[in-house]
């Protein structure tokens, strides 16, 4: 951990203040210092507390998506960029992110999920994306857990080869680690309590040491990016869609696959150890596990994935995605102010997209523009009077 310079200075302290050490915040920072820029990120707790630290680091824009839109395609960009990052990642800072084409298979517990199943395959298959329909008793074929009795417990299942994932904690760590080694400053334990104007501008960020002051500030502190752009009397409509997740081990058969039924998910991980995934509580900002989350997920496994009963349990986890109301990111200049840049509300996502938006997010620092992909996930969509409020 790095300290606070010794006295607050109206001088820049750097070219860019990053407020949030999750994906997207150490996204940005290391996109940024490897174009150059001086680079200070402040996190309040430490690198991946967040939604980042419990993510299961799925890299699934496909099971995810009911239809081809605008945010379909940018998941599809979000997943390619993992594979060379990793690899940069793992030459430059000697650490293994876990980014692996492991694949998904979403099963469908009834008909109606067989039918909007298939029909998905469908609309990928003839986008030319690899979508593979399986019957209940070829789902063992893939998934060697789910032959016989398992796989006849089901109605079939999409199976999704090209479909990832990676570690997402990992991943925080990597990138800050690489933005560390080319001149930005992490301060972990420093709260950024409340942004600072002068007119039109963001002139600084308050802390409990004092104020820090830098041309550009970028807000990508998650869930709680809504409170700090309230100092300055912005409204950013983001708010927590709770997540918890069980770490499991498996002592002897191992799932080859991710494995995805309507309620919850198995993700095997590289060392053994499997997510078990995860509710979603609108509202709710509790970051403790409860036992009715943990039981929910539970009877889910248990019901369509009873192999997964004999999975000893490590840990139980809670974190808060951040999600604006169309579930869509936030990205952008923040309305009003011109040198504040907003990059929040990734949903459940934000792994998935933190490489391409701290990619474009730098972009946007240091050209001015804004890829045009992004366009309707700015934050201007929010403004009442805006021409088109959703994407
Ligand atoms: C259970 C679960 C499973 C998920 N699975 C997936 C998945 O498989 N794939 C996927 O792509 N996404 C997944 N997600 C979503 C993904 O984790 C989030 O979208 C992503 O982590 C959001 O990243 P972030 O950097 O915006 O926020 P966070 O990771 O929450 O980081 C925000 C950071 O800002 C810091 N902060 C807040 N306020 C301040 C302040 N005032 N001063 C300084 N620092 C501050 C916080 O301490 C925190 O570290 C999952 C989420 C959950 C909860």
């Amino acid at each position: 951990m790095q300290s606070l310079p010794n006295r607050p200075t109206a001088e820049p302290v750097a070219d860019v203040l990053i407020i949030g050490g999750g994906v997207i915040g150490c996204s940005i920072a290391y996109h940024l210092s490897l174009a150059g820029s001086r680079v200070l990120l402040l996190e309040r707790e430490h690198l991946a507390v967040g939604a980042s630290g419990v993510s299961a680091g799925m890299l699934a824009p496909q099971v995810e998506a009911p239809f081809d839109d605008a945010f379909f395609a940018l998941t599809l960009r979000g997943r390619a960029e993992h594979a060379p990052l990793a690899q940069t990642l793992l030459e430059d800072v000697g650490l293994d992110v876990e980014c692996r084409a492991t694949g998904i298979l979403r099963v469908a517990r009834d008909e109606a999920e067989r039918v909007e199943l298939q029909r998905r395959q469908r609309w990928q298959t003839a986008r030319g994306l690899r979508a593979e329909w399986l019957e209940p008793n070829e789902l063992g074929d893939c998934e060697p857990l789910l032959a016989g009795a398992a796989g006849r417990l089901l109605a079939g299942g999409l199976w999704l080869p090209d479909e990832g994932q990676v570690r997402s904690p990992r991943l925080v760590q990597a990138l800050a680690a690489a933005s560390v080694k080319r001149g930005a400053r992490l301060l972990e334990g420093t709260w950024a309590v409340s942004l600072e104007t002068e007119g039109d501008r963001i002139v600084g960020v308050r802390t409990p040491a004092g104020a820090l002051h830098a041309p550009m500030v970028v807000l990508a502190a998650g869930v709680w990016s809504k409170d700090l752009a309230r100092t300055v009397g912005l409204e950013v409509p983001v708010g927590p869609v709770k997540g918890q997740v069980i770490t499991l081990r498996a002592l002897n058969r191992f799932p080859c696959h991710v494995v995805w039924t309507g309620e919850c998910y198995v993700v095997p991980k590289v060392d053994g150890q499997v997510i078990l995934g995860a509710t979603e509580e609108d509202g709710n900002y509790d970051r403790r596990p409860t036992l009715a989350g943990l039981g929910m997920l539970a009877e889910a496994a248990l019901e369509f994935l009873p192999w997964a009963g004999q999975f000893t349990v490590e840990g139980m986890w809670a974190g808060l995605r951040p999600a604006a109301p169309d579930r869509y990111p936030i990205v952008g200049r923040a309305p009003g102010y011109d040198n504040l840049i907003l990059a929040t509300a990734h949903f459940r996502n934000g792994v998935l997209l933190g490489p391409l938006t701290g990619r474009w997010v730098a972009d946007l620092i240091r050209t001015g523009t804004l890829a045009p992909e992004l366009a309707p996930f700015s934050p201007e969509r929010f403004q009442t009077g805006s021409a088109d409020a959703s994407p």
